[in-house]
């Protein structure tokens, strides 16, 4: 086995009395821990305005794992992260081209950043090392180490959709993005869809060629390009679920419920997870279902992220405001039917909370995975599980076929859906819920972690012609 090396934007380096990392930090520092490893990537912080470049990565030794970090600039930081990485790359390759902005300065600063990285990893990698790479920060940083003679087996994993080309293509640098993928000997995707996607823009593009055995040739080098769903922790958090009735916040909530069922939604505040959408829907509901009203409660639980780019304040402000009209229309003096709560929740309380529901609200517009589906069903109770309300675009919908499929873009039938869901009998419940626990148990996060390791060492060495994928400059 060759040692690891991880390259994320963030490093979840160990600090004691901070609590452990998720699941993906877990797996992939285990993979790191039985075959020695380096995880390299920003440190979270900016440098001071006049520190110049930095020179080296600030390096902290944990269970044998080398964890490697570097400070950015400002600059540096927000073209490549919060402009070219959230204000261009997330956007358009959640379906959202209204929402991109692209600038040439941004670019600039997204291949410069990756070059930086690329400067400062590529002395501490030895050649028998493998490099596993992931999103869409970093997708230039394979065509960068190999034109530092770098000639590792390298692999990429984006965690985000793989958007079909003619939304691709609206990216200006479309082309090099492209071409850059195609500088990994092994390239993840979470769903066969995004998979599907990159086909038909190579096809498309005439830039290569899919080949019998399920890999692709682009831009003359050989790749392999498959879909590995990102799982969780599935048996660790369902004994956690199992264990959260002494958890005081649950307890706390279940009081607070009294006998109402409890619907839930757990999303970054974010314009990809449709959460306006879904308050809408649930507005719906309480029209059309009048009989509902005083008997349910919809717990939404949305810390907020990224507040640097404008859209998501924006979005903030709309989602605040639909949260009062419908608690101001519905109210009564002794209900309230939606809580819209901004801020974290502990692993232990939110696995509580989670079996508690009822029905649980995954309805993203559009999502490379969303583990907030696959936490839900490990929290279920096998005895009395809750209810799947699974939007189709989420790449869990490829998996969860037990689940309530809905379209968060038709309000009336994800009301209609959740009504569907609260009324549903014990008996289906049980047969949805079981075949998507079994789902889950066995295609976990070590199981992904694991099979896209494998993947990456028994693929060939790189061939010879890896110098024909050269950076952009
Ligand atoms: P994304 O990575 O786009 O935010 P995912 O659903 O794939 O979406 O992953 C979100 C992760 O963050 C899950 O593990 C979920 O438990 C966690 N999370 C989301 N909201 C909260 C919250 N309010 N408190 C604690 N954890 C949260």
């Amino acid at each position: 086995m060759s040692r690891l090396v991880v390259v994320s934007n963030r490093v979840p380096v160990p600090t004691p009395g901070t609590p452990p990392a998720g699941g993906l930090a877990v797996a992939l520092s285990g993979a790191m821990k039985a075959r020695g490893g380096l995880w390299f990537g920003w440190s979270g912080r900016t440098l001071p305005p006049d520190a110049g470049e930095p020179r080296a990565a600030q390096l902290t030794e944990s269970e044998g794992v080398t964890y490697a970090v570097v400070d950015l600039s400002e600059r540096d930081l927000d073209d490549y992260y919060a402009g070219f990485s959230n204000r261009m790359l997330w956007p358009l390759f959640h379906y959202r081209m209204d929402l991109t902005e692209f600038t040439r300065v941004n670019l600039a600063g997204y291949h410069r950043v990756n070059r930086l990285f690329s400067r400062l990893l590529a002395p501490q990698i030895t050649p028998e090392d493998a490099i596993w790479v992931h999103d869409y920060h970093l997708i230039p940083l394979a065509a960068e180490l190999r034109s530092a003679g770098c000639k590792n087996r390298m692999g990429f994993f984006l965690h985000i959709p793989f958007p079909p080309p003619d939304i691709l293509t609206v990216l200006p640098n479309h082309a090099d993005v492209v071409r850059s993928l195609a500088a990994y000997d092994v390239v993840g995707f979470q769903t066969p869809i995004d998979v599907e996607n990159f086909e038909t823009y190579v096809r498309r593009e005439k830039i290569g060629r899919r080949l019998p055995d399920g890999r692709f040739v682009v831009h003359g080098r050989t790749v392999r390009v498959e879909a590995y769903p990102v799982g969780i922790e599935t048996q660790t958090f369902a004994d956690v679920a199992a264990a959260s009735g002494r958890n005081a916040l649950v307890r706390r909530t279940k009081e607070s419920l009294g006998d109402r069922k409890l619907i839930i939604g757990v999303d970054r505040l974010d314009y990809s997870k449709g959460i306006a959408e879904r308050i809408q829907a649930f507005e719906t509901f309480l029209l059309l279902d009048p009989e509902w009203r005083g008997r349910c409660t919809y717990l939404q639980i949305t810390p907020k992220s990224r507040g640097e780019v404008p859209e998501y304040a924006a979005m903030e402000r709309e989602v605040a405001g639909l949260a009062g009209r419908i608690n101001g229309t519905f109210s009564e003096l002794d209900w309230t039917p939606l809580r819209y709560v901004n801020r974290t929740v502990g692993r232990n309380a939110l696995a509580g909370l989670y079996r508690y529901a009822r029905v649980g609200l995954v309805t993203p517009l559009r999502d490379g995975m969303n583990l907030v589906a696959k936490e839900f069903v490990a929290a279920q109770d096998p005895e009395n599980p809750g209810v799947l309300l699974l939007s189709r675009f989420a790449g869990a919908a490829s998996e969860l076929d037990g689940a309530l499929l809905t379209n968060p873009y038709d309000v009336d039938g994800t009301a209609g859906s959740i009504a569907r869901a609260l009324d549903m009998p014990l008996e289906e419940r049980k047969d949805r819920w079981s075949s998507m626990f079994q789902r889950i148990r066995e295609y976990d996060v070590a199981w992904w972690c694991r099979s896209f390791l494998d993947a990456l060492e028994n693929e060939e060495a790189a061939p010879p012609q890896a110098g024909r994928i050269a950076a952009v400059r």
